[in-house]
């Protein structure tokens, strides 16, 4: 199983500039010294963990990251600009590795740390650093250091928002599918088709990563490493949507499984937030549609959303009640549908 979001990304720290020879020379001053500045740092590559990012979609758009080089230096003791630094945002949970993708460099967990990656090129030195007693002028300056160039990788255990819950056969797999679906601009990205249990859902233009989370629970229990590692990301979502098959005989029995089992799970799963919906509502008929709804209404204490993944009914309903309990710092807007500033003279 793959919970791993992976992009590779080549880098460059900007090479320092050149130390300067130089002489002063003016009028009416003899022997006027050294005056070569030295060149400037090279910029340097850094990475940041910045909040409101739950992907590392970005970096399949872009891969390379160079930092400007330093300005040499020049005459007249000036010394050469910086290059500027370039910085990789990526979100919490980030880990960088080397080439070899197995090396770990840093793991990121916390927003607002920021680790150097490869070291801006140091600037040279001009000729008035090389001023001695004995040579008081020297025609000597050194080149500025290269920069560092390097692959890496990075890696997120991805961080679901949304928790999805419900017994095998409530529709869970389809209603991750029927709700990643409704994204084409990124279509392709590989979570929304390769892994089953993940989803990268978008709803009125924010995006959200949502995770089939009985799943991971078995797999989990049943020692499988990578589930028990995911579960710890699982726990830091915010919301769960709960999903009952409306074609079942025992509507609040199959709701008290799922509950029992969270309650029986342990740590804060239980706690959080739950939005609950009657999934395949296509299969009933008015009269049973409302049965069922009294019903699962009276075991949930709560509203219950009428939701159907093959046909979509109901789906935006539920996607925003789940987006709603979700902080807006941790959705991501979807550029595709921002509105174009209105054109004004
Ligand atoms: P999961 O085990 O919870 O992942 O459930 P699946 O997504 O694999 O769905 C189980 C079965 O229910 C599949 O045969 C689906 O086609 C069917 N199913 C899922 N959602 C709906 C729905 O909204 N309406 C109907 N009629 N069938 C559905
Ligand atoms: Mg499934």
């Amino acid at each position: 199983m793959k919970f791993l979001d992976l992009a590779k990304v080549h880098i460059r720290s900007g090479a320092g500039g050149a130390g300067c020879v130089s002489f002063r020379r003016e009028k009416y001053i003899e022997f006027g010294g050294p005056d070569g500045g030295d060149g400037g740092g090279g910029g340097s590559v850094w990475a940041e963990v910045v909040d409101g990012l739950n992907t590392l979609i970005d970096f399949r758009y872009q891969q390379h990251f160079f930092a400007q080089n330093g300005q040499p230096g020049r005459g007249q003791q000036r010394t050469g600009r910086d290059g500027e630094d370039i910085v990789l945002r990526v979100p919490v949970g980030t880990e960088i590795l080397d080439e070899d993708e197995e090396t770990v460099l840093a793991d990121l967990t916390e927003v607002g740390t920021r680790v150097l990656l490869a070291k801006g090129g140091n600037g040279g030195w001009g000729n008035l650093h090389f001023k001695t007693s004995t040579n008081q002028a020297p025609r000597r300056a050194n080149p500025g250091q290269e920069g560092v160039e390097r692959t890496l990788w990075l890696r997120l255990k991805l961080i679901a928002d949304a928790g999805l819950l419900g017994l095998p056969n409530a529709g869970k797999s389809t209603f991750l599918a029927a709700s990643s679906n409704a994204r084409p601009k990124i279509a392709d990205y590989p979570f929304t088709t390769l892994h089953p249990n993940l989803g990268v859902v978008g709803v009125d233009g924010a995006e959200f990563v949502m995770a089939d989370i009985p799943g991971l629970i078995a797999g989990a229990h049943e020692g499988r490493g990578i589930g028990d590692r995911f579960l710890g990301h699982v726990e830091r979502c915010s919301v769960l949507l709960h999903l009952v098959d409306a074609t079942s005989e025992d509507l609040a029995g199959d709701y008290r499984t799922i509950i029992d089992e969270l309650e029986a799970y342990g740590g804060h799963l239980a706690e959080k937030p739950r939005v609950t919906a009657l999934n395949k509502v296509d299969a009933l008929d008015d009269e049973m549609r409302a049965e069922a709804k009294a019903e699962l209404e009276q075991a949930a204490g709560g509203p219950v959303f009428m939701l159907s993944a093959v046909t979509g009914e109901g789906l935006a309903d539920v996607l925003r009640a789940v987006r709603a309990q979700i902080a807006e710092d941790r959705l991501r807007t979807t550029k595709a549908q921002e509105e174009p500033e209105p054109w004004q003279p």
